[in-house]
């Protein structure tokens, strides 16, 4: 019979560095930058971080990515079910919300192109931080992706 993957298995708590690691479908929705509102709702926009390589939709300082960005937050398994930021598609939100992986998670299609293919990440439809000023963020809202 065959084994059941990590993901179904484990919880995030009890994962490995590694299966941590290649939880993440490489969508980089969370480095764009949000808005919230009084009520708490958030707002994507297409607009990213200035770290962020669009293309490869990979933060380009990783290791460092704390000490560059101040409000980049590290996710845990204990913060992911606390976050409002955190994109209904996220792995991480997913597994923490018992809804399993989708087709286009490379960890399931065996591919790291799925994300893109499927439109899940943000590949082809971001701007720079660095390109837009902070008043105009309002404009750049978003509806392809939900909190
Ligand atoms: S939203 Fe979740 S799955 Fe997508 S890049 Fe961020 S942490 Fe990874
Ligand atoms: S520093 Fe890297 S991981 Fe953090 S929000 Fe920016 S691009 Fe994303």
């Amino acid at each position: 019979m065959k084994e059941r993957p990590f993901w179904e298995t484990k919880t995030l708590a009890e994962m490995s560095a590694g299966e941590w690691e290649s939880l993440c479908d490489g969508c980089a929705r969370c480095c764009t930058l949000k808005l919230d509102d009084e009520e708490g709702h958030v707002f994507f926009t297409s607009v990213v971080c200035w770290v962020l390589d669009h293309d490869r939709c990979r933060c380009k300082h990783y290791p460092d990515r704390h000490k560059l960005v101040a409000d980049c937050v590290e996710l845990d398994a204990d913060n992911v079910a606390k976050l409002n930021f955190l994109p209904t598609s996220c792995a991480y939100r997913r597994v923490a919300e018992g809804r399993g992986l989708a087709w286009w998670h490379p960890l399931v299609s065996g591919s790291p192109d799925t994300v893109h293919e499927a439109g899940i990440s943000v590949r082809g439809k971001v701007v720079s931080e660095l390109d837009v000023h902070p008043d105009d963020l309002e404009s750049h809202i978003v509806k392809w992706v939900e909190a």
